[in-house]
């Protein structure tokens, strides 16, 4: 979507024109509702149909007596109703700090409750404003039962690269926004350079009307417990301007409103909190109908600013709502708009048990394994090599933890028990290859244990390596292969993937990145695969007996582009090995979409069909890569279109990987007393070995392609000088360069086909 760089864009221009010290703009909630709106009528109309309904509120709640209900310092409301609202939190993590404890998230609710009731310290709200204190008398509760039914703390939480700024694509595991109020917490906003310059956002009940499935907010994790951020974002979920919003522009612009009086005319403040300030507000004053008609009242608010607003930019550290923002609240409260009205009905409070206390529910087991030192979630791993394991399980205090790893034999490696220290990494390293199962009990403090059996946790490679000069060695991706020893892991568990195809360039299996992106936009716009990643790892090589200039891991491939621009297609594989069981993988090659889409665009989803549909790479193999312990990691990055951000790749096939010492080029062999010779050539179609021989009365022809696999294979009768032996079109379909073997009588002749 364009939100991103719109907002972006425009906090850079507001940092820009300070010309000074990179400020935090507080939130991007003006900018995403500008999107909102651009992008759907409906969200104007929305909103004029809610600023009606307002209006209609008002003036039936304070029929009689404008003045005192707009004055009075307990909000002069008659309506003395408290607002239950439940709510829901979604951790987006890559199980970094952003993945908060949950007892921070009881402390934000907490804050959010006390400033909502007027709890908080407003000892520091200057005179002026002591009388325009608004109660909004709006209480938070985490839901105890979710959508389905289930008992519920209220959190939840989904690993995933999303948590780095992906905003609203990170709004992930919503719950129906008419019955809970949605927060997300993620690393940070905003994926460009700008990230982290913008604390967090949420949506208007208006924009919510038009777009459902972004209605909340989401923040940034730093910032859910400093008292301020929570609660500004939560006005605005509840319909409140920034204070200057009506100036069009951004904070410290130029005078604007905010459509509620008792809060004068502000240019708005950027993290400076100057509390008298007059620019906008001298002499600000209202005048209303008096309750028979004839007399205008005049009401003489104060004339500074109410820069101790939470909904100024300001950081001040005491902060107010006036009486005049809690009415705007309340009667969008009242109003069908975002469905506002059914968060805190009676019969929505019942079904979502925000009443109820919180439950006590047994742990959730969750954990972490990597390579020390190192963030990023590992899987994969060399035989006495560990990886570091750390428990992130949650839901309740962890008492103790007992880990237990078993080969796929089901036979017990490895025991780690009480491990109760969360986030303390532990090493753990495996004797045997393969896959192995880690089995997770976790013990709360006060309801139970919690078990779960983690199948492929990890991958063991090989003791040893397979040496293709003694052995040969094409993986087909076939049962009768090695494809058991290819691990490949969907680090965030997502659709974007490595996958076992059933299609291949000469059978029915291969390896397929699954990078058509089936999600159908808007209805269910979250998940962009833009900033994923997923990792093929090869079995194991011994390269060691090979010779320079004459190692070369080969490949077919079968790729296609989902978009017809070439300018935004941006999927990439990076081919890294690793020598000696270390996990330092060193870059051998990339291919970008130039290479990767050898078959163009395709619209619908890629499946190739025939086996002209293959391509071929052939990469060198660097010295320092020819040891006896190799093994190669393909690592695929979909790429996006950088305004919706859905993948503009397709379906990337790999297949027939080998190390061969062909290179790309081979020399002829020089004939005996034969000769030999290939027409046409470079070929596309059948061809033709000429052989003519005055001895022989036969000849056979072998065919391979240049990872060594046999192609095709005739034994036939010459008949006279200058015989011709047929090579079908359909053996070599695949453009690229064959070896064709001759043998008559004791001569062998090898030769280089090109086929195009
Ligand atoms: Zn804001």
């Amino acid at each position: 979507m364009k939100k991103r760089h719109m907002y972006t864009a425009l906090a850079l221009s507001l940092i820009a024109g300070r010309s000074g010290a990179q400020e935090l703009h507080k939130c991007a909630s003006d900018e995403m509702h500008a999107h909102y709106t651009k992008a759907n009528p409906k969200v104007t109309e929305a909103e004029n149909e809610l600023n009606k309904s307002i209006e209609a509120f008002l003036a039936a709640k304070m029929p009689m007596a404008g003045i005192a209900a707009r004055t009075t310092a307990d909000g002069g409301h008659h309506d003395t109703d408290y607002y239950d609202i439940p709510v829901v939190v979604h951790v987006i993590h890559a199980y970094g700090a952003e993945n908060v404890k949950d007892s921070n998230i009881y402390a934000m609710i907490a804050s959010m409750n006390k400033f909502y009731n007027k709890q908080n310290d407003l000892s520091g709200i200057i005179a002026p404003f002591r009388p325009y204190i608004g109660n909004a008398k709006i209480r938070f509760h985490l839901a105890t039962i979710d959508p389905d039914g289930r008992p519920t703390t209220g959190i939840t939480r989904r690993l995933s690269y999303l948590t780095n700024g992906g905003d609203d694509q990170a709004k992930m595991d919503l719950w129906s926004p008419r019955n809970y109020y949605n927060i997300w917490i993620e690393n940070k906003i905003g994926m460009t350079p700008a990230a982290g310059t913008t604390l967090a956002y949420s949506t208007f009940p208006s924009s919510a009307e038009a777009f459902p499935y972004t209605d909340g907010v989401i923040t940034g994790y730093s910032y859910i417990n400093d008292g301020n951020t929570m609660e500004h974002e939560t006005g605005h979920f509840f319909n409140l301007m920034h204070t200057w919003a009506t100036s069009g522009a951004g904070v410290g612009a130029s005078c604007g409103d905010d459509l509620v009086d008792d809060t004068p005319p502000t240019k708005g403040h950027f993290s400076t909190c100057n509390l008298w300030d007059t620019a906008c507000a001298t002499n600000y004053y209202k005048l209303y109908p008096s309750i028979s008609g004839t007399l205008d009242s005049l009401v003489n608010y104060p004339d500074t600013t109410n820069t101790q607003n939470v909904m100024d930019y300001s950081s001040c550290p005491h902060n107010m709502l006036s009486i005049g923002q809690v009415w705007r609240m309340r009667a969008t409260l009242n109003s069908t708009i975002g469905g506002r009205n059914n968060l805190w009905d009676t019969a929505n409070l019942r079904m979502t048990g925000a009443l109820a206390p919180r439950p006590d529910l047994p742990p959730i087991t969750d954990y972490i394994s990597r390579v020390a030192a190192s963030t990023a979630i590992a899987k994969f791993t060399f035989p006495g090599v560990p990886l570091f394991f750390a428990n992130k399980s949650w839901r309740d205090t962890i008492v103790s933890s007992t880990w237990s790893y078993t080969n796929s034999a089901n036979t017990p490696m490895v025991s780690q028990t009480s491990i109760a220290a969360y986030n303390t990494a532990f090493p753990v390293s495996f004797a045997d290859p393969g896959w192995v199962t880690l089995t997770m009990a976790v013990t709360g403090n006060n309801s139970g244990t919690t078990t779960t059996a983690y199948n492929k946790a990890v991958f063991v490679a090989d003791q040893e390596g397979i040496n293709p000069l003694a052995t040969p060695y094409v993986e087909e991706f076939d049962a009768t292969g090695k494809r058991d020893k290819w691990p490949f892991f969907n680090y965030y568990n997502n659709e974007f993937r490595w996958e076992q195809a059933n299609v291949g360039m000469y059978d029915n299996s291969c390896m397929m990145y699954r990078g058509y992106d089936s999600r159908t936009a808007p209805a269910n716009f979250t998940g962009t695969p833009q900033g994923d990643y997923d990792d093929l790892f090869s079995t194991v090589y011994d390269l060691s007996a090979y010779t320079p200039g004459k190692c070369n891991l080969f490949f077919n491939y079968a790729g296609a582009s989902r978009s017809a621009l070439t300018t935004e297609i941006n999927d990439s594989l990076y081919i890294d090995y690793s020598v000696n069981k270390t996990h330092s993988w060193v870059p051998l090659a990339a291919m970008g979409k130039a290479e990767l889409c050898n078959r163009g665009a395709i619209a619908t989803e890629f499946v190739p069909t025939s086996a002209s549909d293959w391509a071929t790479k052939s990469i060198a193999i660097p010295e320092a890569a020819r040891k006896s312990y190799v093994v190669f990691r393909f690592r695929y990055k979909p790429g996006v279109n950088t305004t919706t951000l859905r993948s503009t790749g397709n379906n990337f096939y790999l297949d027939r990987v080998s190390v061969s010492p062909w290179a790309v080029e081979v020399n002829d062999v020089a004939m005996g007393n034969v000769a030999v010779r290939i027409q046409p050539n470079p070929a596309h179609g059948d061809a033709w070995v000429v052989v003519k021989d005055a001895f022989a009365t036969t000849a056979s022809v072998t065919v391979t392609d240049i990872a060594g696999r046999v192609v095709y294979r005739t034994t036939e009768a010459l008949s006279g000088n200058g015989a011709r032996i047929k090579i079908p079109t359909e053996t070599i379909a695949t453009p690229g360069v064959y070896l064709v073997q001759t043998i008559s009588g004791s001569q062998v002749n090898t030769q280089k086909l090109v086929v195009q």
